[in-house]
């Protein structure tokens, strides 16, 4: 059966000429790029252009600000524990900034933290996910050491007010971390314009491999290292570089730079496509995300009296490939902590399913999945108890 895949902001699939440009790399180009000969300075020069590429596509200053990590968890990781510990080893401030709809890259980083000896301020949410701005404001004291919000959530697309959240973070001089795993290559960014201190991307979130990340580092800001042996990446993150992903990643930062403008015309026309044919053929939908503030792609709805994994589980039979909540936490009957944050009812959240759009997406797929979704939703309400009763009692007498 031919698939349908709505799931991008899981993981993308491997751009084709990323592929072509890892493959060298992967074969004959297979040197250590710490070593002096040839194949070393093969790999040498390899990096140094992926590192190149990236930069260009944040807008850092210079490429020595990027930082080759093994993920977008361990760039998240890097940036809170690697300045939590910095701070701590100068008997300087132990409070940190973020919200409560952080990934679990960041959530549990702070949780961590939290037991052993840092106090972590949760920001609310309002009913899309947009941060309360004054709580954060309100939030910093002398003892904040880190601002960390992200710029788009993975599971509903709202997007953060970074600018503001900039503004606030450097007029108390505290340094400003984001996670930009979702929003890099779809929204525009410009880390100096911005004045982002440190921000973590993930390459396949992006259409290149898994298993390979970035955290900005801006020059001046000062963190302790995760990983500890050799002087890689100037003595900012230990171990042998994985150059095929590098490789990799800086080929898909190339490709989303070029592409981004068409790219979201194309995700945008998608998603509203799919908002339409759902809407029109049925009711008892919510959309989860930000009207405006939202990514493109992402399309991450409530279905009233339809529990989220069966209806997960019957569009998967059809070859139609989407998520509840987010990835990590699907198995796990619990209510995703960002539908929690967000006020959603523990039955109505769920109902969620996140669609997420990719750059591979057809209208015919979408045709296909408005045709079929309403169809599998109107069965298994006609199986709920509580979807007759409601049905009965709302009939006019
Ligand atoms: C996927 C994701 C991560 C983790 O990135 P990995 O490279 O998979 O570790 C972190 N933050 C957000 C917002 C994500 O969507």
């Amino acid at each position: 059966m031919k698939r349908i895949y709505l799931d991008h902001n899981a993981t993308t699939p491997l751009h084709p000429e990323v592929l072509e440009a890892m493959t060298p790399y992967l074969t004959n180009r297979f040197g250590n790029g710490s070593s002096i000969h040839a194949y070393g300075r093969e790999a040498r020069n390899a990096i140094d252009t992926a590192r190149e590429q990236v930069a260009d596509l944040i807008g850092a200053k210079s490429p020595s600000e990027i930082v080759f990590t093994s993920s977008g968890t361990e760039a998240d990781n890097h940036a809170i524990k690697g300045l939590a510990e910095l701070q701590r080893s100068r008997n300087a401030g132990h409070h940190i900034i973020t919200s409560s709809v952080e990934h679990h890259a960041v959530l549990h980083t702070c949780q961590h933290l939290e037991k052993h000896g840092f106090d972590v301020t949760y920001v609310p949410v309002d009913r899309y996910g947009r941060i309360h701005i004054d709580a954060l404001r309100e939030a910093i004291s002398e003892a904040t050491i880190l601002i960390s919000i992200m710029h788009a959530n993975n599971e509903t697309g709202t997007v953060q007010p970074i600018a503001e959240v900039a503004e606030i973070a450097a007029a108390h001089d505290i340094p400003l971390h984001t996670d930009a795993v979702q929003s890099v290559g779809k929204l525009p960014l410009d880390v100096q314009e911005l004045g982002i201190s440190l921000l973590s991307l993930s390459g396949h979130k992006l259409y290149g491999p898994k298993g390979i990340g970035v955290l900005y580092i801006r020059r001046g800001t000062r963190l302790e290292n995760l990983m500890h042996g050799g002087s890689h990446e100037r003595n900012r993150r230990a171990g042998s570089e994985n150059v095929p992903a590098i490789v990799g990643l800086g080929a898909a930062a190339q490709i989303a730079k070029t592409d981004r403008e068409s790219n979201v015309e194309h995700l945008n026309r998608l998603t509203q496509k799919l908002r339409d044919g759902l809407h029109e053929s049925l009711d008892g939908l919510y959309e989860n995300g930000h009207p405006q503030h939202c990514l493109p792609g992402t399309l991450n709805i409530s279905f009233e009296f339809v529990e989220g994994e069966s209806l997960i589980l019957r569009l998967d039979m059809e070859g139609i490939c989407v998520s509840t909540g987010s990835a990590c936490t699907s198995g796990s009957m619990e209510p995703s902590h960002v539908l929690a944050a967000l006020g959603i009812q523990p039955q109505l959240a769920q109902g969620t399913v996140r669609f997420s759009l990719g750059r591979d997406n057809t209208e015919a797929e979408i045709d296909e999945v408005t045709d079929k979704v309403p169809k599998i939703i109107e069965q298994m309400r006609g199986m709920s108890p509580e979807y007759k009763r409601k049905r009965k009692s709302s009939k006019p007498t």
